[in-house]
């Protein structure tokens, strides 16, 4: 049984249909990467599998069942989601990564550990205990990269199966990003992922790729597949036109 199963979904808004019969798997431990150019449908999809939104038609299943049936509460401890525009708040490191949690120090320095910021905190003038935001001199303000991979490693401490991932573009210079791409597979080994790409780049580490336009699934499969089968995907990949 897959851990996900997207099935048939439509959404409507108003007269615009977003999705049009979309249907798709996600198997235990695998990191599918969802892409598509703007207003593919993408934002939609994440909205519908974070129970924020209602599909028209069609239903999700987390290990079989359909998600309505779960409390909200019990479905959302079952997810990690690290939105695009992720918010960090003026607070302790270690607080803004427990999330409203009781600290526990050891979860603290492993999520730490897997987004590569162990070395950082250590330079931080109060460690984890470091404020962040420089407002007056009170904490530090982190780099875009370091940033987004605090926000992962908040994902990571709650140590829920299922991780949902925009994308950050627009925080991130050329080479943290780039860095973020290539340690991806280390950060959330072991969980089941959905990452929404937005640069092309990035999906090659993904076990399949899904790629919608204008709300339908046109492609689906690996890097290699794809690139093989010289479609849409090679197309955007080798540069011959560009999303967006
Ligand atoms: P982007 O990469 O720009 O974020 P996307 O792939 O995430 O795009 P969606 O945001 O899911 O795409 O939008 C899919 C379609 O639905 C678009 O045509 C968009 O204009 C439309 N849409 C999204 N939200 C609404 C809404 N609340 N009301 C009306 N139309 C909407």
């Amino acid at each position: 049984m897959a851990m996900l199963e997207v099935k048939d979904l439509e959404v409507y808004y108003g007269m615009i249909q977003a999705i049009k019969g979309i249907s798709f798997e996600v198997n235990q431990g695998e990191v599918i990467a969802l892409i598509g150019a703007n207003g593919a449908g993408k934002t939609t999809l994440i909205k519908l599998l974070c129970r924020l939104y209602e599909p028209t038609s069609g239903y999700i299943t987390l290990n079989g069942i359909d998600i309505r049936k779960y409390s909200y509460k019990e479905y959302t401890q079952a997810f990690s989601v690290v939105f695009q525009d992720f918010h960090l708040f003026s607070l302790p490191l270690d607080e803004n990564i427990a999330a409203g949690t009781e600290i526990d120090e050891a979860a603290l320095q492993s999520s730490l550990a897997k987004v590569g910021l162990t070395e950082c905190v250590q330079r931080l003038p109060q460690g984890t205990h470091t404020r962040l935001y420089n407002n007056n001199g009170a904490g530090v303000d982190l780099s875009g990269g370091e940033a987004q991979r605090t926000a992962i490693a908040r994902a990571l401490y709650k140590d829920a199966p299922f991780v949902i991932l925009d994308e950050p573009t627009a925080a991130l210079d050329p080479i943290a990003e780039a860095e973020i791409y290539e340690q991806f597979s280390q950060m959330i080994s072991g969980k089941t992922a959905v990452y929404i790409s937005h640069r092309m780049s990035s999906c090659k580490f993904c076990d399949r790729i899904v790629v919608l336009d204008h709300g339908r699934i046109i492609e689906r499969g690996s890097h290699e597949k794809l690139i093989a089968e010289k479609g849409t995907y090679y197309q955007l990949y080798t540069g011959a036109f560009e999303l967006e």
